[in-house]
């Protein structure tokens, strides 16, 4: 029999490369992940900044939308100073929009993106993602992530425009100094090429077709890399709070994106 379609975001392809058995533990089984109160503040302050500048981007006066969040428009306006071409048309520009959707059918999936603003001119395509972690994560690290690759892949793949007119950029607006003072916003850019495009459609062939095999066989195996259940919240569950060397810190389990 065949299986459904089922519809793939970025965090999806994270958790089936990171561990199969998490994978299967929260999108097949749907357990649920309680967030901790620092992830539960994070998430929310994320959600209303991203809220706030859709409106922005649709003409809305933001200080007046969000009276009670003072400092969340400071960040907007911090942003705007910083880059003005984000909150502007150019002349030439095809489509600028905010949280733009595309979906991509893929070797029996769907992949599903949602980009926080998109900018399309005849040559070029700018994704643009709001990120609102206290201290960013390396510069390397993002470039392999999963939103990173799957998002200029879906722009490169849905669009006339060739992989090295892509970019995509980062915005940190809310990361702060080790002393914990406020930074101004930052970003990190990343400029597609053919050859990324190249390897990251390989690996999505690689892991779709391991995941149609999981899911043929509802056998979905635990990670090797023990240091990984130390992050996660499913350790005594899946039986690995026991093995040697693996210490539970509930202080270190990961909020988990549900998409
Ligand atoms: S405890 Fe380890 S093996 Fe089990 S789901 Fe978590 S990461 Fe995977």
């Amino acid at each position: 029999m065949a299986l459904p379609v089922l519809s793939l975001s970025q965090t999806h392809l994270t958790l089936l490369e990171t561990c199969p058995r998490r994978f299967q533990y929260i999108f097949d089984q749907a357990l649920a992940v309680p967030p901790s109160p620092q992830g539960q503040e994070a998430a929310l302050w994320g959600n209303q900044f991203h809220l706030l500048m859709q409106q922005q981007a649709l003409g809305l006066p933001i200080a007046v939308m969000a009276p009670a969040h003072g400092e969340m428009v400071a960040k907007v306006e911090a942003l705007r100073q910083q880059a003005p071409q984000l909150f502007q048309a150019e002349p030439g520009e095809c489509l600028r929009q905010s949280e733009h959707q595309r979906t991509l059918a893929f070797n029996g999936y769907v992949f599903t993106v949602i980009y926080d603003l998109i900018v399309l001119t005849e040559n070029s395509g700018l994704i643009v993602d709001w990120k609102t972690y206290l201290k960013p994560p390396a510069k390397a690290r993002l470039a392999d992530d999963w939103q990173t690759r799957l998002y200029l892949y879906v722009l490169a793949e849905t669009s006339q425009l060739p992989p090295e007119k892509l970019t995509m950029v980062y915005w940190f607006v809310r990361h702060r100094d080790a002393q914990g003072k406020d930074l101004p916003p930052s970003d990190y850019r990343f400029i597609y090429s053919l050859s990324q495009h190249d390897r990251t459609r390989a690996d999505l062939l690689r892991l779709t077709d391991r995941l149609s095999e999981l899911r043929e066989c509802q056998v979905f195996p635990q990670t090797d890399i023990l240091e990984r259940c130390t992050r996660c919240p499913f350790q005594i569950r899946c039986q690995r709070a026991d093995e040697p060397n693996l210490l539970i810190n509930l202080d270190a389990i990961e909020e988990v994106a549900l998409h």
